[in-house]
């Protein structure tokens, strides 16, 4: 079942630069789509207008839901993790994580309760009180994903996440995105420079262009050659 089409959908920025130049895509529910391709193809710029952060050009996104299709992205519906965790420095793990929903005037109690839930999920259970700065690079990463976790998105996108980590942590961060993936039944987007990265992780990779942005190729991943 389609969860995202995205018809059509050029970006011209300053008048001059094609990012994206008639993109189309349909994205079904609980896929794991990576987007790989040079720097420069526009890879960011998809995520962008997918997000609502950024508006096509030409061209539209619909969302599919069980009720309906809306042709704007419901921002409660969508998560985003950065290459850089972004966190607050001076709030502790359990502020940062509940951000979003202390942004939305959800009670004190209520959005604890649900940051501990997804502290766990992350394997970060115990560590509410610490503040960014005393955890390791790939800890401050689940800490990131929880925060992007806890409105319950159906789309997690996700712009490089792990490319600042080292090869061991990595490893052990895409096992626990798989697990939560499974556990969840997200439709997770997810941008890498890696092949072996996107190979390992995804049921399908969209291979992207530059100049102008294009999406070439849709591979669909061979159980096979995944992880499980
Ligand atoms: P990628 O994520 O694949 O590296 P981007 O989406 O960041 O690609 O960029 C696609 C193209 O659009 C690049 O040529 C980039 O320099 C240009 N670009 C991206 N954002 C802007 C912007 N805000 N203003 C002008 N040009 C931009
Ligand atoms: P990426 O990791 O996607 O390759 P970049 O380093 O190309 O990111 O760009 C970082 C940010 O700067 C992006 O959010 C992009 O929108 C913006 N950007 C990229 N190129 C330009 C540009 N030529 N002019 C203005 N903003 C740009």
């Amino acid at each position: 079942k389609s969860m995202l089409r995205i018809n059509q959908v050029s970006k011209v920025y300053d008048q001059k630069i094609v990012a994206l130049s008639e993109v189309s895509l349909d994205i079904r529910e609980g896929e794991f789509m990576s987007f790989v391709g040079p720097s420069g193809c526009g890879k960011s710029t998809i995520f962008k207008i997918i997000a609502g952060l950024s508006e096509p050009t030409s061209g539209s996104i619909e969302m599919v839901t069980s009720t309906q299709t809306e042709t704007s992205i419901n921002r409660d519906e969508v998560g985003f993790v950065f290459q850089h965790a972004t966190l607050l420095p001076w709030k502790p793990v359990i502020d940062n994580v509940a951000l979003p929903l202390e942004l939305k005037g959800v009670s004190k109690k209520e959005r604890y309760e649900k940051a501990i839930d997804v502290l766990e999920m992350v394997g970060l259970k115990g560590y509410e009180k610490a503040l960014p700065r005393q955890l390791s690079g790939g800890m401050q990463m689940r800490v990131s994903i929880a925060r992007s976790l806890i409105a319950k998105p159906k789309l997690l996108l996700m712009d490089e996440p792990f490319g600042a980590l080292d090869e061991m942590t990595r490893q052990n961060l895409h096992y626990e995105l798989l697990r939560i993936w499974r556990k969840t039944n997200m439709t997770v987007l997810f941008i890498t420079h890696n092949v072996f990265e996107s190979v390992f992780l995804s049921t399908q990779i969209a291979v992207m262009s530059a100049r102008p942005g294009r999406i070439t190729n849709v591979y669909d991943v061979p159980p096979y050659e995944r992880n499980d």
